[in-house]
């Protein structure tokens, strides 16, 4: 049994720990990596392989002021079309440099807002990314759908282009909680959003909410739950607000005082935890949860769960590719980041060239690590076989580092020569666990708290 003094005495309720959707994690990437490397490592791939590609819309028509994404406020179409734009002259060098026959096995737009494309502006772009690679056989293609920014027009849109998976933003349903976070959304808009995304056969919906916001309180937590499961999601990631006025600025306009303590956020998270649990969905990893027969709850049975940017995802392609500004791509090579700012991004794509700004090439123990990070992350154990199978490690160097490990917890581990387990108990320390197997220096990153 693991008290909340052994949490606090560990340090969950101070700690501040990265969420791992790489490894390394971004602030460790450096600018060895640029346009040349980005291309080679395209060409490099197998021809008629499938690879996953992620397109960003840095735009959104407000500003919410609890969020931290990179993106800007537009009341005018024409940043967006002229946007729409350079994203399809990458997709034309991205075409010059891609081998043949390779297909899409993943599409998803994220934001920002995607959906404040108009519909003419979606075909264009689908027709754009089908000239680049076709899509594989059971192909998913996703969208992040802000149910204050979509219409009958886009959605049919986007169906027409093949959108078979959507995602909405809900965060939180309590009228107090919306406005002290600057994001007013009704339930009736999210239901009809809902409504019109599942006429359109859209077979999977996730819809995010968070924990920790200010004025959450149990009662609250527990309505919005309640709320949320009556739209059915398939699946729902429960995220921890992160209050970082220090880094995005608008949640200066947050009261500090309003936020729960981190205490309370634990408190928070379990009540909303339970809750889905006993609706019969299956936790995933550290904060999401699938109802059965979900990619994702399949993928975790089977232990094919994986981290990437998005969080978690039973894709399992070896190349990610990010397309617009601030993507970060992903191959069996290392990272690759384009430039953040929309100008700095613009700039290089008219110039003719991939805008990478900045990356990391994998060396030394990263991939170990790396994947060290993602099974903890992922099925809150390491499989001791497969770590020595697939990178070389003797018995007993691995079986030391576990053990370092698990003295650093308390012996709240299960350590034997099948690896490593994290008890049902003990698995708010996840994301502490996985830091123990970072090599990097995280005390220059600004990150998130550990709960
Ligand atoms: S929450 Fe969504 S709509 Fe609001 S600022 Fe962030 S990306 Fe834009």
């Amino acid at each position: 049994m693991v008290t909340r003094t052994q949490l606090t005495r560990l340090g969950l309720f101070d700690a501040k720990v990265p969420r791992y959707t790489s490894y390394p994690t971004a602030p460790h990437f450096g600018s060895d990596v640029g346009p040349e490397r980005f291309a080679q490592w395209i060409e490099a791939l197998p021809e008629d392989g499938n690879i996953s590609l992620y397109l960003h819309v840095p735009f959104c028509r407000r500003l919410c002021w609890f969020c931290a994404c990179r993106t800007q406020g537009t009341a005018t179409a024409a940043p967006v079309a002229a946007y729409v734009q350079v994203l399809k002259d990458e997709l034309a060098l991205l075409r010059r440099h891609l081998p043949r026959g390779v297909r899409l096995s993943r599409l998803h737009w994220g934001g920002g807002t995607p959906t404040l494309l108009t519909p003419d502006l979606m075909t264009d772009l689908i027709g754009a990314i089908r000239e680049v690679a076709e899509f594989a056989e059971g192909a998913e293609f996703s969208v992040e759908i802000d149910p204050n920014e979509v219409d009958e027009a886009r959605l049919d849109a986007l169906a027409a282009g093949g959108m078979n998976r959507a995602s909405i933003g809900v965060q939180d349903f309590d009228d107090q909680i919306q406005e002290t976070i600057g994001r007013p959304q009704g339930y009736e808009i999210t239901r009809d959003a809902v409504e019109m995304i599942r006429a359109r056969g859209v077979q999977s919906l996730n819809a995010d909410i968070l924990f920790g916001l200010p004025h959450q309180s149990r009662a609250r937590i527990t309505e919005t739950v309640q709320k949320l499961l009556t739209l059915d999601p398939d699946r729902v990631a429960l995220y921890g607000y992160a209050h970082v006025p220090w880094m995005a600025k608008r949640q200066q306009m947050i009261p500090s005082d309003a936020l729960p303590t981190p205490q309370e956020r634990l408190d928070l998270f379990d009540t909303a935890r339970r809750l889905f649990l006993w609706d019969g969905y299956s936790e995933i990893g550290i904060d999401h949860f699938a109802v059965p027969g979900d990619g994702l709850s399949v993928a975790q049975s089977e232990g094919r769960l994986r981290r990437n940017f998005q969080g978690y995802t039973d894709d399992t392609e070896q190349a990610l590719i990010g397309l617009g500004a601030s993507s970060i791509s992903r191959f069996p090579q290392g990272y690759a980041q384009n430039a953040s700012g929309t100008s700095a991004y613009t700039a290089a794509v008219r110039d003719g060239r991939f805008a990478t700004s900045r990356g990391h090439a994998f060396a030394g123990e990263d991939l170990l690590r790396a994947r060290l990070i993602e099974m903890v992350m992922c099925d809150f154990r390491i499989d001791a076989a497969e770590i020595r199978r697939d990178y070389g490690l003797s018995r007993e160097v691995l079986r030391g580092m576990l053990e370092d490990v698990d003295r650093a917890f308390d012996g709240l581990l299960d350590i034997s020569d099948h690896g490593l387990f994290i008890p049902p108990e003990a698995r708010p320390l996840t994301r502490m666990i996985a830091r123990a197997f970072d090599a990097y220096d995280l005390s220059k990153a600004g990150h998130s708290s550990a709960i």
